[in-house]
């Protein structure tokens, strides 16, 4: 069988060694000595200045948004994970669909404009597995017009655009430390801010607001990330260059072998040194997709139709329609990419798309 992704896992034993230092400390959460360490060499490692590190991906966008003090309107990208637009949905916020890039299927930035009014308090794009939207558009409207910005890039463990992290864009950024995601913690994530500030409200509000133990500031929640967690960040970091070569070399094998076909893959932003976190691919058609889908399934080959359906289509979104983001959802496939995938196997999905499309 082959999955879609599959979790690396570090050695146990050195996990174990991890866990060790927490169980010195009888301490397993609340910022111990662990996420401590984990912040620290993540700072280095993704080269940023500031990062919260977080119990999943999700709730930092949530916590984006109410300590921005967003309200009103928040223009967005239909075609993302549905925890972009439910985390606004969650807040109080109403999602603003504007339509996607049909080549880099980022947030059209020259469809933005059109739809600002009075009640527009921010945009919350995503840089789609990893492929940056086109951050200068964006943050010279969000200056015109004064809104705010926050990007989940919870594809973007690593990206960097023009020289430097993605994660410095934007009021905020978040990125997810999900099982299925490049980097992970188990559950997890992070926000990345280059405000020290708004990183001390984003650090209150992940933290119940305490301002100590008996005063608080503000609102707040509880979004802290464990010692087990960060135990599992630490033991998988030292193997993150090994992971991103493997799927580099996976997808310059599917970049070989669908060159010169009907099959269309992801085009990258210049300037944008990517992660391979995704390997998606367009069909011609949602007929095409849904044969060849279940031809791999016949094989053991599984994919994913991710990201399908277009968030506009969700059952509390408006019902407005976005051709692109529809058009793309309905014909979008993610092939099986992690690391350690077989060459045999990377073939054998090569063989059996470009045998029947
Ligand atoms: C995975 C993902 C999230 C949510 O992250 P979790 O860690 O699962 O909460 C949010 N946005 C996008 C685009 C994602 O892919």
């Amino acid at each position: 069988m082959i999955n879609v992704t599959k979790t690396f896992l570090p050695p146990q034993n050195e996990y174990q060694a991890i866990l060790q230092r927490a169980w010195e400390t009888g301490w397993m959460t609340n910022r111990g000595i662990l996420v401590q360490d984990l912040e620290s060499k993540l700072k280095s490692y993704l080269e940023v200045e500031q990062i919260i590190c977080t119990t999943n991906g999700t709730l930092p966008i949530q916590i984006a948004i109410k300590a921005l003090d967003l309200k009103g309107h928040i223009i967005t990208t239909p075609f993302s994970y549905v925890a972009t637009t439910s985390s606004i949905v969650w807040e109080g916020c109403k999602p603003i669909f504007v339509d996607i890039h049909p080549e880099y299927l980022t947030i059209d930035e020259t469809k933005i404009e059109a739809v600002i009014t009075s009640e527009t308090s921010a945009i919350l794009a995503t840089h789609v597995y990893g492929n940056p939207c086109h951050v200068e558009a964006i943050s010279e409207i969000a200056k015109k017009y004064n809104l705010k910005v926050i990007y989940d890039a919870a594809h973007c463990f690593g990206v960097t655009y023009k020289g430097q992290s993605i994660f410095n864009y934007g009021d905020v950024s978040t990125c997810s430390f999900h099982a299925t995601k490049l980097f992970h913690t188990g559950e997890g994530g992070a926000f990345f801010t280059n405000s020290k500030s708004l990183n001390k409200r984003l650090f209150d509000y992940h933290n119940f607001g305490h301002q100590g133990k008996e005063a608080f500031n503000g609102i707040g929640i509880n979004a802290k990330m464990s010692e087990l967690q960060a135990a599992m960040g630490l033991a998988v970091l030292p193997y993150i260059d090994n992971i991103l070569e493997g799927r580099k070399d996976t997808v310059e094998m599917y970049n070989k072998a669908f060159k010169n076909t009907d099959v269309n893959t992801l085009k990258l932003r210049d300037n944008t040194e990517w992660n391979y976190s995704y390997y998606p691919i367009l069909f011609n058609d949602e007929n095409q997709l849904l044969k060849i889908k279940s031809i791999l399934e016949n094989n053991k080959i599984f994919t994913r139709r991710y990201f399908y359906p277009s968030l506009n289509k969700l059952p509390y979104t408006n019902k407005a329609q976005f051709p692109i983001a529809e058009n793309i959802a309905s014909r979008v496939l993610c092939l099986p990419l992690y690391y350690g995938l077989e060459l045999e196997n990377i073939n054998r999905v090569i063989d059996i798309i470009i045998s029947e499309i």
